[in-house]
């Protein structure tokens, strides 16, 4: 093996995707960066090799010649949390939606980065090997610190004051940093299943308290912490993106 992490191990990364072309550029991209590479064109196979190989991330695109992309996940779901992060064309927005709301941990558009795609994976491998808080819970993202025990954010130590709502906003997208969080997903951590489809309520909640961070920091570093992904939810920035 070449790359970075020649000598030991790396990932294992079964790549699913029925296109000969793409499935050849992922599988010689990702094994330069030191992921071991599993293939399969088609959901079967999918499920054949994920079953004997148990890799750390599954990367999967929906529109697979025999089964629906879908089933994969939900057949992963029902006996594992390994990591998935969907390959979506652009005119796939709902399927993707679908597939993020159904259990799968994030994705990238094509046509893709490279750069993207190794982030996205290396964050999802990264969170399922355990949560980023310390012992106590808290949780740190550049300037930012969480304490969920006393219900306190501080920017560079000074208390933000935020509410009940907010703060439980801010955690659950801190606890997933640089990851993907579904609206759905959102509502129901935060407000409770009888919310499903309230999309404004995250929306308005969301923008206040990003304009509180904002002001609470003013050399702006967290103006940007909390992304939209337009149309399927947001993701706090990856802590190693931002200044410490
Ligand atoms: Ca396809």
């Amino acid at each position: 093996m070449t790359g970075p992490t020649a000598g030991r191990p790396g990932p294992t990364v079964l790549v699913v995707e029925d296109d000969a072309e793409t499935r050849a550029v992922l599988v010689r991209e990702l094994a330069t960066r030191g992921y071991r590479v599993v293939e399969a064109p088609d959901g079967a196979t999918a499920l054949r090799e994920w079953q004997a190989r148990r890799p750390d991330v599954v990367l999967l695109d929906l529109g697979l010649p025999d089964v629906d992309g879908l089933q994969v996940i939900r057949r992963i779901r029902r006996d594992a949390s390994t990591p998935i992060v969907i390959l979506s064309g652009r005119y796939e927005e709902r399927e993707k939606v679908e597939a993020l709301e159904r259990g799968a941990d994030d994705y990238v558009t094509k046509p893709f980065g490279v750069d993207e795609l190794h982030a996205r994976l290396r964050v999802a491998i990264r969170h399922a090997a355990g949560p980023a808080a310390n012992a106590e819970g808290r949780t740190s993202v550049g300037p930012l610190e969480l304490d969920p025990a006393r219900h306190e954010v501080r920017v560079r130590g000074t208390r933000v004051d935020l509410t009940p709502i907010e703060f439980e906003l801010l955690r659950v997208l801190m606890s997933h940093a640089g990851r993907l969080v579904t609206k759905g997903r959102l509502l129901r951590s935060v407000w409770g299943e009888a919310y499903q489809g309230e999309d404004s309520y995250v929306y308005v909640h969301v923008s206040q308290l990003r304009r509180k961070l904002a002001a609470a920091d003013p050399d702006g570093s967290l103006r940007d912490l909390i992304v939209t992904e337009p149309g399927v939810g947001y993701r706090v920035r990856d802590p190693s993106d931002l200044p410490a």
